[in-house]
Parts: C-alpha cells; structure tokens; sequence
C-alpha cells in the first residue's frame, strides 16, 4: 500500500477518532481526454517535448502535451510501461499489482476520474482494518488503544511540523505509547512512507495530504494507468543516457539524439541519484540537494495464493499485528475477491529482507502468517511471487520520504531549470509525494 491516506482511514474508522481535521487536498488538475495519437515520433529528430520516463508522471504528461498538439517523444527505458505503477496477471492469472495498489481519495485523484473513461472497475476498499494479537482477533477495546495510539501520534508529529525547525518525526512521537509503539512506528513509517520515522522529516509526514477514502481498480491499478496510456507512442527499451541543457536541448539514448524545446524527466530519485543520465552540465546544487533529501525508500510485497480462505477473511481485508519489534507486515486478504494475498515488508526490515531473495521473503511470510492464524496455513499456500523494487534497475526503490530538514526538498526539485527542463514524478509533489495520483499530477503540470 501506502499512503498517509491509510492513516486517516484508520482513524476514520473509528467514532471516537471522527474529529481528526482534515486538511484539503489540493485541487486536482483538470481531468483530460486523451488525444488521439500523434503518430510515433522517431527516437531521434526535433520534437517540441522530450518526455522521459513512462510512469504515472510521463503517461500523465504525454496525454496533456497530445491534447495541445505538440509534437513528443515519450521514452521509456524498460520494456513496459507503468514504472512503479504495474499489474501482472501472469503469475497467477488474475490481477496482482506489483507496485501501487491503493487509488487513494479517489474523489480528486485524477486517475480514478479518468476510470469511468476506460472501462475499468474502481470500487471502494472496504473501510477500517482487523488488528492481530498474537493468533487472535484484537478486541474492540485494543483497536480502539491502537487507533488513539496512531492518532495521538499523527498529531504529535503535525504540532512538531509547527516548530521553528525541522525533525525526525520519531522525534515528535509521544514518550507514552506503551507496547502499542512498535505497531505505531510500522504502520506511521515503513509501512505508510516506506522508511523509518527516524529517517523522516516531520514537515514533510505532516504536509501530505490526508485522503480519507481509498478504492481499489478490479482489473489492477496499473492496467488503469496502461488504458490511459492507449493512445500514446512510447518508445520502449530506449533510456535516456544524457539530457544536455545549457545552449542547446538534447536528449541522447541509444537510438539516436532528440532535440526539443523542453524536456521532461520523470525517472525515479533513485535513478536520479544513481547518475545514470548524465545531465551536461550538472543539474544545478538546488536540485541535486533535492535528489539526496528525497531517498527512496524500500516497500515489497510478497504475494501468496491461499485457496479456500483459510485465514478466514473477506475480501481485502487489511490486517496488522501488534507487533513487538520491527520484523513485521501488514496482510491484504483475498485481493478483489480472488484468492491471492500480499504480505507486505516495508522499510529498513523489508529492505534486508528483500536483500536476501526470493525464498527467504517467501519462508518469511509463512512463518508470519502461521504466527497469526496458526501453522495450517503454511500447507495451504500455493503459488507465491515476490517483488524486490530496489533492485529493479529503472526503479532502484520504492517510494520518496524527505529526509529531517529535506521539508524544501520536493518544491525545490519541481522547480523549471531555464524554464526548459523540468523534473515530474512522485517525489515533487508536496502533499501527494508516494502515490500515483501525486506523480500523474505532477506530470500534467510539468507539461
Ligand atoms: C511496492 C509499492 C507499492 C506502492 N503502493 C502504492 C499505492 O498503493 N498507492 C499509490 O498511490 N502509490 C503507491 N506506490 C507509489 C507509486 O507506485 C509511485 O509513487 C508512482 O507509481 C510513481 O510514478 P512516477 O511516474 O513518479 O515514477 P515511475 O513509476 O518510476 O516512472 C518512471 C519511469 O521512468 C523509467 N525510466 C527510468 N530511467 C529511465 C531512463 N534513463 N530513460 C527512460 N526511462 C527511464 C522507468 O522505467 C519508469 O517507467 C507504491 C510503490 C511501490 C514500489
């Protein structure tokens, strides 16, 4: 998952925590049709717009670059589009999103309205989450402790965000929180920003927008994102190997030079980081500072096929343990009504994990889910597929968190550089930093 979005939901979910303010979101940008394609625009020659990267950012801006009529070039350095935005049916026939699952607030998300256009199913995740205690059901008094918990704590860290200077929002965590603060500090940090609180700035956890409904797409989020993505030429297997900026706009990939009057780039900050487009001259310090402020962090999930409900849970039922350490998940049950489920790892815990591979995520979510529903479970799992977002090379993680004092950070990487060259993606957005809906955004105002 991921979202501050979740927490308001827990929140939501129960009465007593009703009176959580919330913050508006931030208009969403004006739903588009989708243009009719241009026509595929060689990977070299001159084009108005460079767009590189065909995530939610770059499809975002290609369709509002083709609604003007401009002439583009949308390249892509894997051989699909989606990024971190992704579903894949072949491991297990039905719908499992790889990356990005939740449609947070899809009241404003600019994907979830362009649903209605394509065909798909967005429906409503069901409200609220089931909270384990050791092999039994939390009872209704221990969720209701658990969500004071999260909710006293999300508010510490908004008071903290107030303050003269930034911090950690571990910082700002209430001293009192008892045996409820290792749960608290999964679900607030690698589980909602993919990092520990420890590694995160308290502006920046408390200016994302709280989104209090989410939904989910029947058909995977990302098969929502490739619909919108119909029309539009992408260049596949064509990664950008430098952007050259200062007299002349030039993108080089390995089929050719394309030169424009703008580009937009739209890779992750891990790729960003890792230096492998070469920007000449060098991106100037504002944005670099940004890119090291705004490290990605790690989010996996490990998907299991669990015929016959043997967890006994309805249909996208998201559970949490009552945990005592770090070494825990969160579960997503019976995904849409299929019979899949994820266990998801998160943080410096998930990242370790998914260091060590496949069948050691794979024995790691057994034994977890036999701790919580006992040890039958383990014989009723069947297929299981897992992703490893750090190592995918055109990802290199799974999602940005501001670094303590990085509050500036994501304004500052979103600024125009000459007004040619501009930097889209999730990791720009200010309130919806880590969603889908936040990089579509910023894809549509880059172009
Ligand atoms: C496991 C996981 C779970 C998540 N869960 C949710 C969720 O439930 N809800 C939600 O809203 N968000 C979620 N997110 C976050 C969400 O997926 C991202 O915020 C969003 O998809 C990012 O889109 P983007 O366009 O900014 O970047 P990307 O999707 O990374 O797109 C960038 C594109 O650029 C390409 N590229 C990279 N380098 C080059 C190059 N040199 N040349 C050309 N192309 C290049 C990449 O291949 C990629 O296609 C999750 C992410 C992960 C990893």
């Amino acid at each position: 998952m991921r979202g501050l979005g979740h927490l308001a939901r827990l929140i939501n979910h129960s009465d007593t925590m009703s009176k959580l303010s919330r913050r508006s979101f931030l208009a969403a940008s004006a739903a588009l049709a989708a243009a009719p394609a241009l026509g595929a625009v060689p990977a070299s020659g001159d084009v108005d717009v460079v767009i590189v990267g065909a995530g939610a950012a770059g499809i975002a801006a290609a369709r509002r670059v083709a609604a003007a009529g401009r002439r583009f070039a949308l390249i892509e350095a894997a051989d699909r589009i989606g990024g971190r935005c992704i579903t894949d049916t072949r491991s297990f026939g039905v719908p499992f999103d790889r990356g990005a699952h939740w449609i947070h607030a899809p009241e404003i998300n600019p994907v979830a309205k362009l649903a209605a256009q394509t065909g798909h199913e967005v429906y409503p995740a069901p409200r609220g989450q089931k909270l384990r205690i050791g092999q039994r059901n939390a009872r209704e008094s221990e969720l209701e402790a658990f969500l004071a918990a999260l909710f006293r704590s999300n508010r510490a860290i908004a008071e903290a965000a107030l303050g003269k200077t930034d911090m950690a929002a571990a910082r700002a965590l209430p001293k009192d929180l008892g045996d409820w603060q290792p749960a608290v500090e999964f679900v607030l940090g690698p589980y909602t920003c993919a990092q520990e609180l420890t590694a995160i700035s308290a502006r920046d956890f408390a200016r994302a927008a709280e989104r209090g409904s989410d939904a989910f797409c029947r058909q995977g989020y990302g098969a929502l994102l490739a619909k919108l993505a119909e029309n539009i030429p992408v260049q596949l297997n064509t990664p950008a190997i430098s952007v050259e900026w200062l007299n002349r706009l030039e993108v080089e990939t390995p089929k050719g030079k394309l030169r424009a009057r703008t580009v937009i780039v739209t890779v992750s900050t891990g790729v960003l980081a890792t230096g492998k487009i070469k920007f000449v001259p060098e991106l100037p310090k504002r944005q670099l500072d940004a890119i090291g402020k705004l490290k990605l962090g790690s989010y996996d999930h490990i998907a299991l096929e669990l015929p016959g409900n043997p967890l006994d849970l309805a249909h996208d039922d998201l559970v949490f343990e009552k945990s005592v350490t770090a070494r825990t998940a969160a579960l997503l049950a019976n995904i849409a009504g299929t019979n899949i489920c994820t266990v998801d790892v998160a943080g410096r815990f998930g990242r370790d994990l998914a260091a060590q591979g496949e069948p050691a995520m794979a024995a790691f979510a057994a034994e977890w889910l036999a701790d919580l529903f006992g040890a039958n479970v383990k014989s009723a799992i069947k297929r299981t597929t897992v992703t490893r977002w750090n190592d995918e090379p055109w990802a290199l993680g799974a999602f940005s968190a501001a670094a303590p004092g990085g509050e500036t950070a994501r304004k500052a990487l979103g600024e125009p550089i000459r007004d040619r060259l501009w930097l889209a993606g999730e990791a720009v957005h200010e309130t919806l930093w880590g969603t889908v809906g936040g990089a579509f955004e910023s894809g549509t105002r880059a172009a």
